[in-house]
């Protein structure tokens, strides 16, 4: 390694850092420097709000300034390596990390919303059975620069991509990444940042409960859905290893306990978890909790030997828990002939002998 590339290594990324935080570290920066408080702010503009990709471009400061902001501090980029359009206009970008990782992110718009599906993890520990990701084993844990900064780099497209709405349901167990998502969460939340209602963010896990905690203890009302797909341990624990470290028990317990409203996930598996039994067993557990329901159809694309429940169960599923009071949403699928289920496009771009990563269709929807 040359001395010139330590030196580059060390550079803090001012993109990993909370508004506050970067604003005090540039404000000491141009202190030392004799230059105005003001330049502060004028940099932390052209992070999140008017993103630049790089120094040379905060055409507002003095050319010096610039250079020697590149020489203090790093700006992570996110390369795009490849993207995909829909008929229905979802977007899938894939994007290349410095270390050679490869992550995705969904762009879905609906009506006047523009839904981004953004990854926390490269790959995933968790081996959820009918989740393609499980193969793909877990990589590593990405950086607020890395999650906050897929948003950042979809905002620099020719023409922008201004997100609405936020949903963690890309690669990743967000609560297992929690020390970069909860400042992430900041980042997408601050308007000094990327300045997203955090009614509009919201969280899906498994059910990490000491991160599910973390989540509650945050003032902002970010929302939680949990991916239950499955209404009992047994049958749980044989498609979420988790469940063993996080029994169905504990996670209804965590839901309840959260002081906001929660949505369930529920992964539609051709006569595995779709029965009229799991649906009288689902809709007591979303009682007790107040949940919505969202019923997700299976993804085609890599469903490792699951299939994916008839239109017409899912339909009468739903009945059944909306007879039972419950509030629940099918969700559409969307980007089909894309491949628009995480991973694919890695794969694609990769090759068949990487493993592969999550899948992730369609229409979200949270509880209101
Ligand atoms: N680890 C988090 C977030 C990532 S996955 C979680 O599990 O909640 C986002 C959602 O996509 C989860 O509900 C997951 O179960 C679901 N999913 C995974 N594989 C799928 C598939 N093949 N078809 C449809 N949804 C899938």
């Amino acid at each position: 390694m040359t001395t010139s590339a330590i030196v580059s290594d060390s550079r803090p990324d001012l993109l990993d850092l909370e508004p506050d935080a970067a604003l005090s570290v540039l404000r000491a920066w141009f202190a030392e420097r004799g230059e105005p408080a003001y330049r502060a702010t004028q940099v932390l503009g052209r992070l999140w709000q008017k993103p630049v990709a790089a120094f040379a471009e905060m055409s507002e400061l003095p050319m010096a300034l610039r250079d020697a902001l590149d020489a203090s501090f790093r700006l992570t980029n996110l390369e795009l390596a490849t993207q995909q359009t829909s008929k229905d206009g979802t977007r899938k970008f894939l994007f290349r990390l410095e270390d050679g990782q490869f992550i995705e992110t969904v762009a879905i718009p609906d009506g006047d919303r523009l839904t981004f599906c953004i990854s926390s993890q490269a790959g995933c520990a968790l081996q959820c059975a009918f989740c393609a990701t499980g193969a793909m084993g877990f990589q590593r844990n990405l950086r607020p620069s890395e999650i906050a900064g897929q948003v950042r780099a979809l905002r620099m497209l020719e023409p922008p991509l201004i997100p609405t709405n936020i949903v963690f349901m890309g690669m990743g167990e967000p609560l297992m990444n929690w020390k970069a998502v909860s400042p992430t969460l900041t980042l997408l939340n601050d308007p000094r940042a990327l300045g997203i209602g955090a009614r509009h963010i919201t969280i899906s896990t498994v059910g990490v409960l000491p991160g599910i905690q973390a989540l509650a203890e945050r003032p902002e009302q970010f929302r939680l859905a949990i991916s239950i797909h499955a209404p009992s341990d047994e049958l749980r624990r044989s498609l979420m290893p988790v469940n063993i470290k996080y029994p169905l028990a504990d996670v209804i317990d965590a839901a309840k306990a959260f002081d906001r409203r929660v949505t369930f996930e529920y992964v539609m598996l051709g006569g595995v978890n779709d029965q009229p039994e799991h649906a009288a067993q689902l809709g007591q557990l979303a009682r007790e909790c107040r949940a919505f329901v969202n019923l997700i159809p299976l993804h085609p694309g890599g469903s490792m030997g699951f299939v994916p429940t008839a239109q017409p169960v899912i339909a009468s599923f739903a009945r059944a828990l909306r007879d039972r009071g419950v509030e629940t949403a099918v969700r559409r699928s969307r980007g089909l002939d894309i491949a628009a289920a995480c991973g694919q496009l890695r794969t694609e771009r990769v090759g068949r002998r990487l493993p592969v990563t999550p899948q992730h269709d369609g229409e979200v929807h949270v509880a209101q």
